[in-house]
């Protein structure tokens, strides 16, 4: 089972990614988790995508797709993956079913989040993410905050604010989002994989459990 995660930037896919991963015991393959993994540890890989994720633009697709590539060919994938954030162009959608093709696999659900600006702007300005990679908790400072302030529920981590979650990036990358989506939502609306969901209650701290119980019951995955 693979499935693609749409939605803007803090539109909650990472969390009902992350969701999905448990139910299916499949892996969440975050390309944002990658690119800040290799940053962190100040990989060549790592310095070339922190020069465009620090000012909220796409790194470019030839490395992009190279890494999902790589990412797609270990054995863990073999029975499938939650993928969020690629593809985020029509060039990766492309290269993604090429990579599957080849590997004599497909994309059997693509679940769109469609979420207000107002709600997305609030929500990345107020996100707080756990330090320690294994859990990646996700917080929300106003609406989910931690028991503790700045320390993670689960493992007691410090939690951490993205470096691109500031004001002037977070504009950057929602209309990087808006200006490539159409395309991709077009893609896959005619492979009949396209599934539209708009969260009833985004802001409730159970909308992502609710958003991922749909995307289960619509084919039955989970
Ligand atoms: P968000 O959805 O909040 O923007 P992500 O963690 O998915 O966060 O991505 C963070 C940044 O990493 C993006 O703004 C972009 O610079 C880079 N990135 C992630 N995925 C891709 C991709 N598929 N293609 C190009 N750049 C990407
Ligand atoms: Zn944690």
């Amino acid at each position: 089972m693979y499935i693609v995660m749409l939605g803007a930037p803090g539109s909650g896919k990472g969390t009902t990614a992350k969701i999905l991963a448990k139910k299916t015991n499949l892996p969440h393959i975050s390309t944002g988790d990658i690119f800040r993994e290799q940053i962190k540890n100040q990989t060549e890989l790592g310095k070339l995508a922190d020069s465009y994720i620090s000012k909220g633009e796409l790194v470019p697709d030839e490395v992009t797709i190279n890494m999902v590539k790589v990412r797609l060919s270990e054995p863990d994938t073999k029975e499938g993956a939650i993928l969020d954030g690629f593809p985020r162009t029509k060039a990766q959608a492309e290269a993604l079913d090429k990579i599957m093709q080849e590997q004599g696999k497909q994309i059997d659900i693509v679940p769109e989040l469609i979420v207000p600006d107002q709600i997305i702007i609030d929500r990345i300005l107020n996100r707080a993410t756990c330090s320690n990679k294994e859990c990646g908790a996700i917080y929300n400072t106003k609406y989910k905050p931690p028991k503790v302030e700045g320390i993670c529920d689960v493992c007691g981590s410090k939690l951490v604010t993205r470096t691109d979650d500031n004001e002037e990036a977070i504009k950057n990358r929602l209309e990087v989002y808006r200006a490539n989506v159409q395309s991709l939502l077009d893609y896959y609306k005619e492979k009949k994989v396209l599934l539209s969901i708009t969260p009833k209650d985004p802001t409730s701290e159970s909308s992502s459990e609710q958003v991922a119980d749909e995307i289960c019951h619509f084919k039955e995955v989970c």
